[in-house]
């Protein structure tokens, strides 16, 4: 498979819009490459939850850079994941594919752990292999989480260079410690986690209290290296995944405490980014897109985050564990304003390509669409379905407002992150599958307490439709969080 690239001014049109009024004497003829690729920025926090920015409307955590790139930009408020936990969530964002195509996800093992052997197989295409091909640069920073062996890493993936911890900053755990205390007294020597440069590991156990700050003057510094060329960052925090850590200018400056310190410390991370593109002269034309892999993890209480209005948390299958608070930021080209439409992860690498003018490769079944005419503000994306998978099962589907539960179950054992519902519902820590699926408008009840499913036998039959379609489209691949 070879992928094509089309004409370097594939994009003349897009970007006499973005430029009107600086450079509107500039033909499209005379506009170089780099002027017409656009730099995209992927900021993609780790267990994040809806409710967890200033702008999304926490009332105790400031997030003043990632509130101020939303009322320039664009703010998202149905913007979804591919999965409700970290390692498919991941293969969804960069393959623009549902993980259950890549063999990425599992009912037995939600995640890759450090005694996996698989990983995002080289059968699959990334966003920064196929940027690659049509001329950029790119560069992974932070959390991966796609297999830590080779040849899974991210320079096996297209990304020309790497830095940061292969997996999730709680593993590789060697003291019996609780979280809570070894966060509290810093104790980052209870994770054994490696610290990888490219495919080598420069420090173990990583010093977790300057990560963020560390990933930070790396996206920079790749910034300021790659910026001759058209570039993609691939910018994956580490936090606010458990156990919480922040930098010594971070300690105690929130009110809501250490988990309002890490989120503060990541949107001064934000903040940095957006300086660096505006003293460079790149801010125009840089596509920056910040949202988070799965909703907050409520097992950790405090140390968790919130999803706001939103029910349920990571690893559910309710709105709380995949609808992700999500900021784009594109001056001068991108229409600013609040987009209700729904989108997730798996469109940025076709709508990457469709900005780029790279072609999508046309061997395989891609999840996403191009959602461009969203961010420029001329039209509309196809996207009407949002599928919730929970490992190899779709608990849930969304058809346009409403959404039909198949299967519902507690997202890591008994907790509380379930309202009072009407009529009552119990959420089991088991499956429960339901002959009669939950219905929920989530136009009119975003919060999923409603059950409507009584009044619109036509809406279940059409959703039940949709899912019998869409699983008629899954072909077996091989596992790999079980090898
Ligand atoms: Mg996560």
């Amino acid at each position: 498979m070879k992928l094509f690239k089309t004409g370097t001014l594939a994009l003349a049109g897009i970007f006499s819009f973005g430029l009107a009024g600086q450079q509107s004497a500039v033909s499209a003829a005379e506009k170089t490459e780099k002027e017409t690729k656009p730099n995209f920025i992927v900021i993609f926090a780790d267990d994040l939850g809806y409710g967890d920015l200033g702008i999304f409307g926490n009332p105790v955590i400031k997030t003043p850079n990632l509130d101020k790139m939303a009322v320039e930009g664009q703010k998202w408020t149905s913007f979804y994941v591919a999965a409700p936990v970290c390692t498919p969530s991941r293969a969804g964002l960069l393959t623009g594919r549902l993980p259950i195509r890549s063999g990425m996800c599992s009912d037995k093992r939600r995640v890759l752990f450090p005694d996996s052997n698989g990983g995002l197989p080289q059968s699959e295409i990334t966003i920064a292999k196929a940027l690659k091909e049509n001329g950029y640069k790119t560069a992974a920073v932070g959390k991966w989480h796609l297999g830590h062996k080779s040849p899974h890493l991210p320079t096996d993936h297209g990304f020309d260079s790497y830095f940061g911890i292969p997996y999730s900053n709680d593993m590789d755990k060697v003291e019996k410690t609780d979280h809570f205390t070894l966060a509290e007294n810093e104790r980052y020597q209870a994770y054994n986690v490696p610290l990888l440069r490219d495919k080598e590991v420069i420090e173990r156990p990583a010093d977790q209290r300057t990560i963020t700050k560390r990933y930070t003057e790396e996206a920079v510094a790749r910034i300021k290296s790659m910026k001759q060329e058209p570039f993609f960052i691939y910018l994956a925090h580490s936090l606010p995944h458990i156990p919480l850590f922040r930098s010594e200018e971070f300690k105690d400056v929130s009110v809501s405490g250490i988990y309002g310190d890490v989120i503060e410390e990541i949107d001064w991370s934000v903040g940095q980014i957006l300086k660096t593109l505006k003293e460079e002269g790149l801010d125009e034309n840089t596509l920056v897109i910040f949202t988070s892999d799965n909703g907050p993890w409520h097992t950790f209480k405090t140390h968790g985050g919130t999803a706001g209005l939103l029910r349920g948390a990571k690893g559910g299958t309710f709105e709380g564990g995949m609808r992700e608070p999500t900021v784009f930021r594109w001056p001068g080209t991108l229409k600013p304003g609040v987009v209700m439409d729904m989108a997730t992860t798996m469109d940025l690498l076709p709508t990457f390509c469709k900005l780029s003018g790279t072609q999508l490769p046309d061997d395989r079944t891609y999840d996403g669409y191009d959602i461009s005419p969203l961010i420029l503000g001329n039209g509309k994306s196809k996207r009407d379905v949002v599928y919730y998978y929970r490992g190899e099962q779709v608990y849930a589907v969304r058809k346009g407002a409403y959404k039909a539960h198949f299967i519902t179950q507690n997202e890591y054992g008994s907790q509380t992150a379930h309202p009072i519902t009407d009529p009552p519902l119990e959420i089991t820590n088991a499956p429960t599958v339901h002959e009669t699926p939950l219905l929920y408008n989530l136009n009119i009840d975003p919060a999923e307490k409603y059950n409507i499913a009584e009044q619109h036998p036509e809406i279940i039959a059409e959703i039940k439709n949709v899912l019998q379609e869409h699983l008629a489209g899954i072909e077996p691949v091989e596992n790999q969080l079980e090898k």
